[in-house]
């Protein structure tokens, strides 16, 4: 069940109903989005019913969710979930364009992908500190030192940064830099990290995991959402399957589905997706046109010299043609491309 609490109700209200949720036995989890709170809560249903739950004070409803994720599911929140990174809008009637490298390898790589990233429309800047490799062998990121660029690199271009955290452990330190965690395809199931992230108070990039049912994903970021957090965005990032001309195949359906299901935004990354430049422009066009609440993008200004994906990177003589895209495709959906924050003042 799901207690949804009427706008501006107490700290003092939200805790006596915890408490009461306790004294029949059961758990109730608090979780405050941007413009409401929801309680979850586990345990014997029939108990729940005699406290009269609707009665309570500060009660705005009371749901019985039929879904096995109750938080992120659509059945409490009708209307679609607006998350904000540093003031960034995803989700509602825009478009957000995330930008930037795979990895972050030199200062001077990052802020020119950066610039290519505004360049292209993007108001959020990607690129992974810590990166999860299948061969120990390969770039494992800078770790810190990449943290540290990423935040010059915000500073100078105004751009606020989403950048992958793989370990719970790390979760506080990349917290302390991003303005959004990233969890990866290869970690969607891995629930300390989950929790950890839910307890960061960060929004999280929840990446499906490539072998991950749309359920499975819906409870991945229900762990986070337990934790109190629900600025959770999917994204789509494309699946296993036997066709190997593409990395891995964009399940473009997944979209509508997961926005059924689901009140959270949901993104797609075209360019894991594919795995290859020339794909990354019409995978983009469908994520659009199929209504994604944004795409993320790699980009690089020297993918020949990348450390890691540079086939997938867009280079700069592809910026026109995306810049192009996501200002003019989103209006024939109902959307407009969330709007290029102002570059931080000069010396700041
Ligand atoms: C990435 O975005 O850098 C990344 C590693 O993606 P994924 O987890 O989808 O493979
Ligand atoms: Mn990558």
């Amino acid at each position: 069940m799901v207690i949804v609490m009427a706008p501006g109700a107490s700290s003092d209200t939200i805790d006596s109903i915890v408490d009461l949720v306790a004294s029949v036995g059961g758990e109730a989890y608090v979780t405050r989005g941007v413009s409401r709170t929801i309680i979850g809560l586990v345990g014997d249903v029939q108990r729940f019913e005699s406290l009269d739950l609707h009665a309570l004070p500060g009660v705005a409803d009371v749901l019985r969710i039929s879904t096995p994720y109750k938080l992120v599911s659509r059945e409490n929140t009708a209307q679609r979930s607006v998350v904000r990174v540093a003031g960034v809008p995803i989700g509602g009637d825009h478009m957000t364009l995330i930008a930037g490298p795979c990895a972050v390898e030199t200062p001077e790589q990052t802020l020119e992908a950066a610039l290519m990233a505004r360049r292209a429309g993007a108001s959020l800047l990607r690129g992974g500190a810590y990166k999860p490799r299948t061969s120990p062998y390969a770039f494992q990121g800078l770790g810190e030192t990449g943290l540290k660029i990423l935040a010059d690199v915000r500073d100078e271009t105004g751009l606020p940064i989403v950048t992958e955290v793989v370990d719970a452990a790390d979760v506080e330190l990349v917290a302390s830099y991003a303005d959004m965690l990233q969890i990866g395809t290869r970690n969607m199931q891995n629930f300390a990290l989950l929790q950890a992230a839910g307890e960061a108070g960060k929004p999280v990039l929840l990446k499906r995991g490539m072998s991950a049912t749309i359920e499975e994903w819906l409870m991945a970021a229900e762990y986070i959402a337990q934790r109190g957090n629900l600025d959770i965005v999917l994204c789509e990032r494309g699946i296993r399957t036997f066709e190997k001309s593409t990395r891995n195949t964009l399940d473009i359906s997944a979209v509508p589905v997961a926005q059924q299901l689901s009140h959270l935004p949901v993104i797609v990354d075209p360019s894991h997706s594919g795995g290859k430049r020339d794909l990354v422009l019409p995978l983009s066009r469908a994520a659009i046109a199929v209504g994604a609440d944004g795409i993320i993008v790699d980009v690089h200004p020297a993918p020949e010299t990348a450390l890691c994906d540079g086939p997938q990177a867009l280079t700069a003589a592809d910026l026109d043609e995306l810049a192009h895209l996501v200002n003019t495709l989103p209006p024939l959906v109902g959307r407009t491309l969330t709007p290029v924050p102002s570059a931080a003042p000069a010396g700041v």
